[in-house]
């Protein structure tokens, strides 16, 4: 869709969704009604709105296409792909390089070394893996897994979390959804439609709009959000449409206060790690996961929506008590992938804390982390933009060293 720019911050577009790119789907008429509130950046976050999106001209703009290729013909970017880091090369506690296997050939080895500092960017599943090979991480889970610990840090990869979300299907009348509009003849037209630069379901993102919204009325901000999306699957079959008009409504707590972790699974760098999120452990996010489900019920009923409402088909009017929506969050939830906090940042006397404000890992010389992992605790906010800011804090910090 051609979706023009209308903020640049930095180098990263961010592109705003309006109702005159969604008009195949007037379920969403609605929700642009004067009223609304879609000043969920202002003083309240409390609202509905629409979805900022990185998309230009019908295209996502990945950060690779925003930071790296304007980038990369720098002298000073050497850019190696299919390299799979192995390790964090210590000299006493100094960080001195790092070893990487290639990707499809693993028996060759590569090393480089580094002038001034490493810098750890593998994201919140695999940074705290690369630490632990590494040997820097809490003593027991290195020594069981048989890796010399060169630097005892309790934190590493302990204080996972994610958004974990349920989603309900709702079945639409009077507005086609993207399950229709995806198949033919809809998707010829679409598909025209988008190679001529028009609005076209081709160039959105699969959610559209969102909502933030108060577990219960005594707080005095959000601590939900749901997500509206335009499509429906199959359950239990992933990827394949609902062959009727189908919309998801999707919500997660904001601030979930469930904690796992995420450990290397063996010495060998190749494996994936092993990955425990404790979903729904606390029982804050199971009241507000229902609370949350409950309320999209209400959200369906409203004189609004319900006119293009025909019946939810999941949970589906069989699931009303408290305990039955908390065994469907359970059975049906999933990942949002907003995966945090495992080398989360603190200040000195936090002993599980991996990194301090300058992301520098604690106890090591010339080691920082720049990725989601360092996010202490989720902001209320989704995680991608979240970790682009600390890029760029990270960027000036490392340029200003
Ligand atoms: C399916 C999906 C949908 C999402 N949708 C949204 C959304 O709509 N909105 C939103 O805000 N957020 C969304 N997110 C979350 C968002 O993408 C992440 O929060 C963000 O990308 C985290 O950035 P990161 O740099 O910490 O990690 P990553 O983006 O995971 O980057 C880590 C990089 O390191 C590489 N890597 C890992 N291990 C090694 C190794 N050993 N050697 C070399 N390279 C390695 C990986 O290949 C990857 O490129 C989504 C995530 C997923 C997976």
């Amino acid at each position: 869709m051609a979706s023009r720019p209308t903020e640049v911050t930095a180098d990263m577009l961010i592109s705003h969704t309006h109702w005159d790119h969604i008009q195949g789907l007037p379920f969403f008429k609605p929700l642009s009604a004067p009223g609304n509130s879609f000043c969920i950046f202002g003083a309240s976050q409390a609202g509905v709105g629409y979805m900022q999106r990185v998309i230009e001209n019908g295209w996502r703009v990945s950060a690779a296409r925003a930071f790296l290729r304007p980038a990369i013909s720098r002298g000073n970017l050497d850019v190696r792909v299919g390299a799979h880091a192995s390790r964090i090369l210590l000299d006493g506690k100094r960080a001195v390089g790092a070893s990487y296997v290639e990707v499809g050939n693993p028996s060759a080895q590569h090393v480089v070394r580094a002038r001034r500092e490493v810098i750890v960017s593998a994201g919140p599943l695999n940074s705290p893996k690369l630490l632990h090979l590494s040997g820097v991480g809490p003593a027991g889970v290195l020594r069981d897994l048989g890796i010399d610990v060169l630097h005892e840090l309790p934190g590493v990869g302990e204080n996972l979390h994610d958004h974990y979300g349920a989603r309900g299907v709702v079945r639409i009348r009077n507005s086609k959804t993207a399950n229709d509009l995806s198949r033919w003849p809809y998707l010829g037209w679409e598909i025209l439609k988008w190679l001529t630069g028009r609005p076209s379901i081709v160039g959105l993102s699969a959610s559209i709009a969102y909502v933030f919204w108060k577990s219960d009325e005594v707080l005095d901000r959000p601590d939900l959000q749901f997500v509206l999306t335009p499509i429906s699957f199959k359950a239990g079959q992933f990827g394949v449409l609902d062959d009727f008009p189908g919309m998801s409504l999707g919500v997660w707590p904001h601030r979930p206060q469930s904690r796992g972790y995420v450990r290397a699974k063996s010495a060998n760098p190749l494996d994936a790690p092993v990955i425990q999120p404790n979903y729904l452990s606390s029982s804050v996010d199971q009241r507000v996961l229902v609370a949350g489900l409950k309320m999209v019920r209400k959200f369906l009923a409203t004189p609004q929506l319900s006119h293009f409402v025909e019946r939810e088909e999941v949970p589906g009017p069989q699931v009303v008590t408290d305990d039955e929506f908390l065994d469907f969050a359970r059975r049906n939830g999933s990942t949002i992938y907003h995966f945090a906090g495992s080398n989360r940042m603190g200040p000195d006397h936090d002993r599980m804390a991996v990194v301090g404000p300058d992301l520098k890992v604690k106890g090591l010389q010339s080691l920082r982390v720049v990725d989601s992992s360092i996010i202490p605790s989720l902001p209320s906010a989704n995680s991608y933009a979240t970790t682009l800011m600390i890029a760029e804090k990270a960027a000036d910090m490392i340029k200003s060293a």
